[in-house]
């Protein structure tokens, strides 16, 4: 091993104790979903933006190519190396020092590999709400958000993660450092590099620090759940709660009967609220009057929607804590899933209008051709964002039916989606998964542009490749 003469540049950029090979990568080297396991050459883990640049520099000089990581939750197989065992895993774990809070100007400036939860936390600890949810939360890391430009729960509110980011600090594919810090919410000087490598996962160069915005934290947040017949329903309680509560409307989430069965089958210490329900939508609501207040309005939007025939039933949450217990039953689901067994995601974008007839027709598509699939169906319906999945019939082997239909699956859904005028990646980006899809479905003008963006910046192709940007 001493004699490879990268790991002897790596050592001298990092540390010793910092590059790891050999041993028991499977944490770096396996996704989250166990889908794409792949083999390292070198595990390397800077603890500073100067020394993520000279690892940058070392793999330049010897053509070796970096796959960037943060907390290895990213569900389209971006963040793990292939299994040539050629590539340096550069893992931003250890760069996780909150550089300020700046309370006036309501921002935040942290290391990419601080995990979201302990950002929320921080920005809370000052009476600040850092508005970006998953359910990976406490294990993602901001770099990743970034990379992935993630959305989850209260994009409907907040927007994505590019939307909350006002400033990076990237470091370049040959190893320079790009101070792009700062708390401006206007600085229109010239093209806008910060939102080129927002969402680029990894490919045009490594996020080391990012400034966000962050909001006052509302007086009081609560939540309600209603049982909707359809997604017809759904959606039209959706623009009843957007006519009612405003900006005061966070949270507008969908779960269908099969996947709320499934948590209910993999964590039967949740509650069971609205068994039976067809459809259940999960409303959340931020307050700055507070807890009474919210609740009133929320009763009196039930009402309406009752009176309108769009509610069969629902509830409204009492306290923070059964508030904070209606989310875990969400954020149960694709953990549920996981342990149900492999299947076929899709992470889609829809106009909301064109949400209902979707699903009509590519439900029954589905079942006509994979008789006794199981459709997981959830996601955020104020943002037009379902995650619209297939589990295996019954008894069957996930993985097996994975590898055998996927493909046709989906180019099924993906063939509705295009022709619904939707995306076959919301959130969750292109990685390797989807990486084909950008060859079939991206506009070739789209994608001969981002070729010459990445041959602008990454000339040497080092930065993850084979991510994103489908083969020439
Ligand atoms: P990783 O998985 O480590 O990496 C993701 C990609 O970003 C890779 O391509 C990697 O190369 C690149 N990357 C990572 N860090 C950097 C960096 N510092 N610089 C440059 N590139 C980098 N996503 C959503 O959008 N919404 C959801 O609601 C949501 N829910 C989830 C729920 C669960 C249970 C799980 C497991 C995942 C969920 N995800 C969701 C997906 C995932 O959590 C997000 O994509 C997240 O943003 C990834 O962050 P990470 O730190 O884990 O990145
Ligand atoms: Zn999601």
């Amino acid at each position: 091993m001493n004699d490879d003469p990268l790991l002897a540049a790596l050592r001298a950029a990092v540390g010793d104790a910092q590059v790891l090979s050999g041993g028991d990568l499977a944490a770096y080297e396996q996704d989250w979903r166990k889908r794409w396991r792949g083999r390292a050459r070198a595990v390397v883990r800077p603890g500073s933006a100067a020394e993520v640049a000279a690892v940058l520099r070392a793999c330049a000089a010897q053509g070796a190519t970096v796959v960037p990581q943060g907390g290895n939750t990213g569900l389209v197989g971006g963040g793990v190396p292939d299994d040539s065992g050629t590539q340096v895993l550069l893992s931003l774990q250890r760069m996780n020092r909150i550089r300020a809070i700046d309370a006036a100007n309501l921002t935040l400036t942290a290391e990419a590999g601080c995990v979201l939860q302990a950002l929320q936390q921080a920005a809370a600890a000052q009476g600040l709400l850092l508005p970006l949810s998953l359910a990976a939360e406490g294990s993602c890391t901001i770099g990743g958000n970034l990379a992935t430009n993630a959305g989850g729960t209260q994009v409907l509110r907040w927007g994505n993660a590019r939307e909350l980011c006002l400033g990076l600090e990237v470091v370049t594919a040959d190893g320079e450092v790009w101070d792009g810090l700062g708390g401006l919410r206007k600085d229109n000087t010239g093209y806008d590099l910060r939102d080129l490598f927002i969402g680029s996962e990894g490919t045009l160069g490594v996020i080391t620090a990012a400034t966000l915005k962050l909001a006052p934290q509302p007086a009081a947040v609560c939540t309600a759940l209603a049982a909707c017949a359809d997604l017809d329903a759904c959606v039209a309680l959706l623009q009843l709660a957007r006519a009612r509560l405003g900006a005061g409307l966070t949270g507008f989430e969908v779960m269908n009967a099969f996947s709320l069965q499934l948590v209910a089958r993999h964590f039967p210490a949740l509650p069971r609220p609205l068994p039976g329900a067809a459809w259940t939508v999960l409303l959340e609501q931020s307050d700055v009057e507070g807890e009474a207040a919210a609740r009133a309005r929320f009763e009196a939007l039930l009402e309406a929607a009752v009176e309108r025939g769009l509610v069969d039933d629902a509830v409204v949450a009492e306290s923070l804590a059964q508030s904070r217990a209606l989310w875990h039953v969400r954020e149960a689901i694709p953990l549920a899933q996981a342990e149900e067994g492999l299947n076929i995601k899709h992470d889609i974008a829809l106009p909301v209008s064109a949400i209902p007839a979707f699903c009509t027709r590519t439900d029954a598509a589905l079942l006509a051709r994979w008789p006794g699939a199981r459709l997981v169906n959830f996601g955020h319906l104020g943002d037009g964002n379902l995650h619209y999945n297939l589990q295996a019939p019954p008894g069957a082997d996930g993985a097996a039916f994975l590898r055998e239909h996927e493909p046709a699956v989906n180019a099924l859904v993906y063939d509705a989606v295009a022709e619904a005028g939707g995306s076959f990646s919301a959130e969750h980006g292109v990685g390797q998964l989807k990486r084909h899809e950008m060859a079939a479905r991206k506009h070739p003008v789209a994608l001969a542009l981002m070729r010459r963006v990445k041959v602008a910046l990454d000339p040497q192709g080092l930065l993850n490749p084979g991510r994103v940007l489908p083969a020439p």
